[in-house]
């Protein structure tokens, strides 16, 4: 870490966790190493300074995960035993993340650059919703009596087995939330690989595992580079299910590889949405909940609004109020309490965004706030400043993810218009629609094509509303509510014919 004072100190548990690398993976309860000794190192993007090393595991470390947790899925009683047993100890996996919260939160923000109080929020969203899908399997059917004339039938909810989880690094802790605790609440064993750029919190967590007394083998948490251990992953004939949240590139590789063992897949990928705002709306407070969607962790979020439609009628003075807005977004380390936008994740990350503003530039969009790199006294770390472009959607920039703080603003004449060029994306993620008129509201977002529309408000998750995403934004299931739950049992149908036998 920097030598440089931040207002947030480390805490010892975290220098401790950090110093004592390389960190290794958790197999079967224990600590383990890669098979070919690669090791890697994870960087503070504040600072540019390595934070720690790690184990980077091979093809034959994850085939052995994999192993040992359909093990444990057969012979640990996990999937067997009754679900307020299973709860209780997810219960117990929760409490010990709140005690650890603070340990986790600083190891998030750190590794991701994530502003601290984002981080904290992240790591107890994923503490609620270990705490949500533990209680709600308790109340799950397991057998319900069907009504069919003739026979004597019931639908029977078993866990799967395996089932495997590869994320990004954006939101490391809310996405194991997301996908780990409905597949363990329901019973399966579980295999995370994190990304190789934010692995720590999730080390962290099978650690805690361990202490909750979560038996041996039911969660492993796998470190390694995507094409090495993610795709030994993505491509392994035991999993039972495949969740995959990241790129929609990778996506499709992933879904190859399962496609191939016919493991069901879900994919939870990139987006480009939209925000429509009409003429009556409060242009201030409007804007500024724009602005803050769009520098929310550097705008690195998949279901950002990075398409601001506007009505031409308020265009001008809705472009101005957020460029205003943008300007004095105070941009530091993760670390410093006064910081309202922290570094993107690396260097690429950085590049990729300076190398968009140059190409929409190219390709015929306004510059309406420049952005570019940002210097942050006494840290080399990835700044950015958040740019705002504007013209016609056709622009390389208003097309493709960009995932970092810039948004691309158009104009509109009326609501026939907006929602075509909402739609005009190959992405279906989330949208949002903005007016006065509750109606109108609801017409447009339900107009909207992709899995989420919000309205008045983005970026809104509630517990218990599913979110998932259409077309290139992904496909299969969602996460967030009781039906991802309900992904996670296998079903069957057990039937008699009453007319067959006597007995
Ligand atoms: P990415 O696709 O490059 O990587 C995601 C994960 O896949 C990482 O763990 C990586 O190691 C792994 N991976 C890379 N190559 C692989 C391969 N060949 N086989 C198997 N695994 C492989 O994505 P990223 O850059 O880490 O994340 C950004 C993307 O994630 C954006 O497109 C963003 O929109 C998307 N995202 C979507 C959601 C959602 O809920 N829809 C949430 C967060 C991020």
């Amino acid at each position: 870490m920097s030598t440089i004072s931040s207002s947030i100190q480390l805490l010892p548990e975290v220098e401790e966790f950090l110093s004592n690398g390389p960190i290794k993976a958790v197999v079967g309860g224990k600590e383990v190493s890669s098979s070919g000794n690669e090791i890697h190192a994870t960087i503070d993007p504040g600072s540019g300074e390595t934070l720690a090393e790690f184990v980077a595991l091979q093809d034959s470390d994850i085939d052995e995960a994999v192993i040992v947790a359909a093990k444990a899925f057969r012979q640990t009683g996990w999937g067997k035993m009754p679900a307020s047993e299973r709860s209780a100890l997810l219960q117990k996996l929760a409490d010990l993340m709140d005690e650890k919260k603070e340990v986790l939160a600083q190891l998030e923000s750190i590794d991701c650059g994530k502003v601290h109080s984002q981080a904290l929020g992240d790591i107890e969203g994923c503490i609620s919703t270990f705490r949500n899908f533990a209680d709600a399997a308790i109340s799950i059917e397991l057998s319900t009596s069907l009504n069919v004339k003739g026979h004597e039938a019931r639908v029977v909810r078993h866990p799967w087995g395996v089932c495997g989880f590869i994320v990004p690094w954006n939101f490391p802790m809310i996405l194991l939330g997301w996908g780990l605790a409905p597949a363990l609440a329901a019973g399966n064993t579980v295999v995370l690989k994190p990304a190789e750029d934010t692995p720590l919190s999730a080390l962290y967590f099978g650690r805690l595992a361990k202490q909750a007394g979560i038996p041996d083998g039911v969660i492993n948490i796998v470190p390694g580079l995507g094409e090495v251990a993610g795709a030994a992953l993505a491509n392994h004939p035991e999993l039972k299910r495949m969740s995959f949240t990241g790129s929609p590139e990778v996506g499709q590789l992933v879904a190859e590889s399962c496609g191939k063992n016919l493991t069901p897949v879900k994919l939870e990928l990139g987006g480009k949405g939209a925000a429509v705002v009409f003429d009556d709306v409060n242009i201030e407070e409007t804007a500024q909940k724009l602005v803050d969607a769009i520098t929310f962790h550097a705008g690195q979020v998949c279901c950002d609004a990075t398409r601001w439609l506007i009505h031409k009628n308020i265009y001008s003075q809705f472009a101005d109020e957020c460029v205003a807005r943008l300007q004095k977004i105070r941009i530091g380390h993760e670390l410093d309490s006064k910081t309202q936008m922290g570094p993107v994740v690396n260097k690429v990350q950085l590049d990729r965004i300076l190398g968009f503003l140059k190409r929409g530039s190219s390709d015929g969009a306004d510059t309406l706030l420049e952005g570019g790199a940002a210097e942050v006294e006494g840290r080399n770390g990835f700044y950015v400043k958040p740019a705002l472009l504007a013209g016609g959607l056709d622009n390389v920039a208003a097309c493709q993810e960009i995932f970092g703080p810039v948004a691309f603003l158009s104009s509109f004449d009326n609501e026939e218009q907006a929602i075509e060029m909402a739609n005009n994306t190959d992405y279906g993620l989330a949208n949002s629609v903005w007016s006065a008129d509750l109606t109108r509201c609801n017409r447009v977002a339900e107009a909207m094509v992709a899995g989420n529309s919000w309205i008045n408000a983005h970026n809104v998750f509630a517990y218990g509303v599913p979110y998932g995403g259409v077309n290139k934004s992904g496909m299969g299931g969602g996460v967030n509510s009781i039906e991802t739950l309900m992904d996670y049992y296998r079903t069957q149908s057990v039937v008699r014919p009453l007319d067959s036998l006597s007995h």
